[in-house]
């Protein structure tokens, strides 16, 4: 079976995470790799999934028993006939596993290198037919490294006894470790070796709330006229329109998805490929096997699925190591779709909240306060300093001390036993008496009415951000209802602060504009409009702005 429907399938991912494809696909197609990612960047997949898109059976090395047993579990659970052989065993769970390998039941077997040293070890895998071997943690090679494992040091030797491709990896990558590494696991043979953190410095990345979204688009590709770009659209019909608008204002594109023609889809690919400053406007189904290196921009039109999705589709930009620009667009409406996607899914209900938390994630990086960089990086487990290639780098949008707002959200939750979604909290803080809220009796509650200082779209803001900050989370065995995490703790106790982006929340408020045919240059009268406007913002708590004929705008 092929990588995409069994990483879904069978992980439940919605796409590789940075470098995953390249590793799998050199593992799958039998090559000698040494791969070297940073920690949380999904190295288990690496070996996991080529295991499954071949035939036999793969042996993996681990250093530690409750991993070992964490990952046979989970496999296990996704149907994955694994188990593993260590020390930690039961007999009967030994004498299952013996049974199961001269069986020929197993696709991989876990093993723990003291494991190696026993005599019984290599004939037993002579008889299991193992196809292939993975050694995770491969840094415990390495005499000078911290983890030396001196029975790790048997794995060159299974290697050769069973002459099989081997696959390595570890986190550490300097070179001293790497080259040991090499010299004891592959002997002569170089392997393949990849060497990947996931940043891409040379992408700017830049996300955008909807306003006046095919504008926005517009504007983007305008601006790079006569560069080749890729807009990700979230259903089929927008790549038509967008491409037809687009083609409207000059700028040439065609549109891709799925449910066009084989042939009209590979035309669209070739054409891509070849022609200079041509925009795709695609569904996700738009991306795999596009090797083009000189994409100089990639825009969503749409909020991505998750932030894995959203690091993939912009990282088809600027493969070349020039340039390249994002923008990203989201709204109230995307959120609401993307979760109602994972709600309505036949997922099991702890994929269902992993996805929701992959999609507050996505949601954080998309409201961040500090560089996105940053952000995105640290979600990959990768610790980065401030970009100065990103929007909130190039502009730093101010920010407030939203602890106490936070703290009433996070009380709301608390006091009606973390059940009901947003809507219903809100109602809550700013009191109003829903039927819902009467019938519970929540206007007696002591936070009935405590948020009134902010309007309910000025509310949706801050939870939107609290989400993103992954202190509340919407349960998927509560029908979604909002439940507060273990990071809430800190701040309802006081310990832990929120900043909170203020153009966030005050954009929420509708605003009153002015127009105005008066001369610019009249200061008395510029100053008196200028009070007026201030007059307008406090009486009306919304923002106000004067807009004169060529459209100046005074704050
Ligand atoms: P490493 O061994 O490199 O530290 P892991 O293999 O333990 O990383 O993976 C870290 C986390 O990333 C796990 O929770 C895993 O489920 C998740 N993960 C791995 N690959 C993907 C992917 N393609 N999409 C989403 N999540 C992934
Ligand atoms: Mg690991
Ligand atoms: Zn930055």
């Amino acid at each position: 079976m092929s990588a995409a429907p069994l990483l879904r399938q069978v992980f439940g991912f919605d796409g590789f995470r940075p470098g995953q494809e390249e590793i799998v696909d050199a593992v799958a197609s039998g090559r000698d790799v040494l791969a070297i990612m940073p920690t949380g960047g999904g190295k288990s997949l690496c070996y996991q999934l080529p295991a499954l898109m071949r035939d036999g059976l793969t042996v993996v090395v681990s250093p530690l028993i409750a991993l070992m047993r964490d990952q046979v579990r989970a496999l296990t659970e996704a149907g994955v006939a694994a188990a593993a052989l260590t020390s930690g065993n039961s007999e009967d769970e030994n004498s299952e596993v013996l049974r199961a390998l001269s069986a020929r039941e197993l696709r991989l077997l876990y093993i723990a290198p003291e494991r190696l040293a026993s005599g019984a070890t290599l004939p037993l895998l002579r008889r299991a037919g193992v196809q292939a071997i993975a050694v995770d943690e491969a840094h415990c090679v390495s005499q000078w490294g911290h983890d030396f494992r001196p029975d790790y040091l048997r794995v060159g030797e299974l290697r050769r006894a069973l002459s099989v491709p081997l696959a390595a990896f570890t986190a550490t990558a300097d070179a001293e470790t790497r080259d040991e590494i090499v010299a004891r696991l592959f002997g002569d043979a170089a392997p393949q070796v990849f060497l990947r953190g996931f940043d891409r410095p040379n992408i700017h990345l830049a996300f955008q709330p909807k306003d006046g979204p095919r504008r926005q688009i517009l504007d983007f590709a305008t601006a790079r006229r006569g560069q080749s770009g890729i807009v990700y659209c979230g259903t089929r019909a927008k790549t038509e329109t967008l491409a037809q608008a687009l083609n409207e204002t000059g700028l040439a594109a065609v549109a891709y998805h799925g449910g066009m023609e084989p042939d009209n889809r590979r035309a669209v690919e070739t054409r891509f490929q070849r022609e200079d400053g041509l925009i795709v406007t695609a569904t996700v189904a738009f991306g795999m096997g596009i090797d083009k290196p000189d994409i100089r921009w990639v825009a969503h039109a749409d909020l991505p699925k998750s932030i894995e999705a959203y690091y993939q589709e912009i990282g088809r930009g600027g493969r070349d190591g020039a340039p390249a620009e994002t923008l990203t667009l989201y709204g109230p409406d995307d959120i609401r779709l993307r979760r109602s996607q994972v709600d309505e899914g036949l997922a099991p209900v702890e994929r269902k909240a992993a996805d929701h938390t992959r999609l507050n994630a996505l949601l954080g990086l998309a409201e961040s306060a500090t560089c996105r960089r940053v952000a995105l990086l640290g979600y990959f487990g990768e610790s980065a300093e401030a970009c100065g290639n990103c929007d909130i780098c190039d502009a730093p949008p101010a920010t407030f001390d939203g602890t106490q707002a936070a703290q009433k959200v996070l009380s709301a939750i608390l006091r009606t036993g973390e059940t009901y979604g947003a809507g219903h909290i809100i109602d809550l803080l700013i009191g109003n008496p829903t039927e819902r809220i009467s019938a519970r009796g929540h206007d007696r509650l002591p936070t009935f009415g405590v948020g009134k200082d902010l309007s309910r779209s000025e509310w949706q803001a801050v939870v939107r951000q609290m989400l993103g900050r992954d202190l509340i989370r919407p349960d998927p065995e509560r029908h979604g209802g909002l439940a507060i995490t273990a990071a809430a703790h800190a701040v309802l106790r006081g310990e832990e602060t929120v900043t909170l982006r203020r153009d966030l929340v005050s954009r929420a408020r509708p605003a009153v504009v002015v127009r105005t045919q008066v001369d610019e240059e009249d200061a008395p009268l510029l100053s008196a409009l200028k009070a007026r406007r201030r007059a307008l913002a406090e009486a009306a708590r919304v923002p106000a702005y004067v807009i004169f004929p060529d459209r100046t705008l005074i704050e």
